[in-house]
């Protein structure tokens, strides 16, 4: 596809929409491109190159790519005048590759999230007049290809498996990410230690099916994902991992396990449910129900009986009736969960659930998303308020807004503040003394 003459770019922005897992693709596109020689454009200053590394979860999230595509072609200039180069990256690109070129003549570059490794060399063709896309999906040659972490902050995202095999009647994950690949475990510890190195203390292990991962350690043996976090706790400089997002069929023994016997294994769990009715659970191909569910809650609160928890909602799935939406109401009060995210049914083209009968009416879903979220903001609160009078360590992560302020997360992965002389990256022990909905205060023991 041919475009005019643009000059090559110095500068970059690569804004990231949607899940971790485009935040660490994102982080690993800059990288690229700083390996290149591009710099980062510093906050406030037009970059050169924006890309747009996106999401295609929801309707809106979409829709969103399209007036940015448009607000960037008509705000941003250059000194020279001239409009930025935009590539659009992550899983719209994948989806709808094709439209976005044909759509928007602005946009130059269209890469997939499987091939943004080949991202330098397509805004190198752009320059030269070359509009390209590339969605192929060969996820092993994209990492082998990817530069060397260096820096890293406290907290660090590191992506050990990617796609989807469940196919969630509703979901376009296995469609934009492809079907499910673990990344090697050797490949995974180097990773590991070098963002250690860099200065991380945190290290969340991503994935769409996190816990699916499965890999052969150092002596040839397969192992799950507690294999890979009891490698990675050898670390001295790693003090806490994570992981996320984590299907409940995936949950293993050996993993339920490691979280009884490590501690660095942080007591926190994202563990979507999505409803918490068993004929909407069908219909959604969970292959889970809600009696499943609340029994591996029981074996996991077994072993960590403080176990945060944490999980997403839909509400208004294609026939979803008020008795039903009520069984997701009396979940969440059984469960008590710490955090969650609910979203709104959107209707994904491609996937089963867009043409199913009885779509609930957007006034339906708007009602009982709030019932729930009041719900969700509720046992949130009391989980907060529980944590008082707790002593606990809190990675401290950035300033707070007040002179002396600094921000971290508890263990339960509650945002705490708190006033002291600290430095980024260290671990500090504080009371926890106040709660609110959203986060705590606490006092430097
Ligand atoms: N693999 C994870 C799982 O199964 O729990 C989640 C991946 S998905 C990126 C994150 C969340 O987006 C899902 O858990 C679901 O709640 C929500 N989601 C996915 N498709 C959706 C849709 N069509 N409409 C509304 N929410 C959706
Ligand atoms: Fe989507 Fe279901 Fe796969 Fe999660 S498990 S990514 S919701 S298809």
């Amino acid at each position: 596809m041919a475009t005019s003459l643009t000059p090559a770019p110095k500068t970059f922005r690569v804004k990231s929409f949607g899940c971790q897992m485009n935040v660490y693709d994102g982080e690993r596109m800059a990288e690229l491109l700083g390996a290149e020689g591009m710099t980062a454009a510093a906050d406030g200053e037009d970059a050169d190159l924006i890309v747009l590394n996106t999401c295609h979860i929801r309707e809106r999230a979409t829709e969103k790519v399209y007036s940015d595509i448009g607000r960037i072609g008509k705000d941003s200039r250059r000194a020279d005048g001239s409009a930025p180069m935009i590539a659009v990256a992550g899983c719209v690109a994948q989806a709808e590759g094709e439209e976005i070129m044909a759509r928007a003549p602005s946009v130059k570059v269209v890469v997939g999230p499987q091939s943004y490794h080949r991202l330098p060399a397509m805004v190198a063709d752009a320059a030269a007049g070359k509009r390209s896309t590339e969605t192929d999906m060969p996820a092993e040659a994209k990492f082998a290809a990817l530069p060397k972490r260096r820096k890293s902050g406290p907290s660090a995202f590191l992506t050990v498996q990617e796609g989807c095999d469940k196919f969630c009647t509703y979901c376009v994950v296995p469609y934009t990410r492809g079907a499910e690949i673990s990344r090697p475990f050797a490949d995974l510890v180097e990773e590991a230690k070098l963002l250690v190195a860099g200065g991380a203390r945190e290290i969340t292990l991503l994935g769409q099916n996190v816990n699916a991962w499965s890999g052969e350690d150092e002596k040839g043996r397969v192992v799950g994902l507690d294999g890979l976090a009891r490698a990675l706790a050898a670390e001295p400089d790693l003090k806490r991992i994570r992981y996320t997002t984590s299907h409940p069929n995936d949950m293993t023994d050996g993993l339920i396990a490691a979280h009884g016997e490590l501690d660095k294994l942080m007591p926190f769990l994202h563990l979507p449910v999505q409803a918490g009715n068993d004929r909407v659970l069908k219909a959604m191909n969970r292959s889970h129900t809600t009696d499943s569910y609340l029994r591996l809650l029981e074996r996991i609160r077994a072993v960590r009986p403080d176990i945060a928890l944490s999980g997403d909602f839909i509400v208004g799935f294609p026939g979803e009736t008020e008795s039903e939406f009520q069984d997701t109401l009396r979940l969440v009060d059984a469960v008590g969960y710490a955090q969650a995210f609910s979203f709104k049914y959107s209707p994904r083209p491609g996937t089963p659930a867009a043409t199913m009968a009885d779509q609930v009416p957007a006034s339906v879903m708007d009602e009982r998303l709030q019932r729930l979220q009041a719900a969700l903001n509720r046992h949130q609160h009391a989980f907060n308020k529980a944590s008082v009078g707790k002593t606990c360590d809190v990675l401290v992560e950035r300033k707070g807004k007040l002179p002396g302020q600094w921000l971290g997360k508890s263990p339960w992965l509650q945002s705490v503040h708190f006033m002291a002389d600290a430095d980024i990256g260290s671990m500090v022990t504080v009371e926890l003394v106040d709660a609110g909905p959203n986060s705590l205060s606490g006092r430097l023991v």
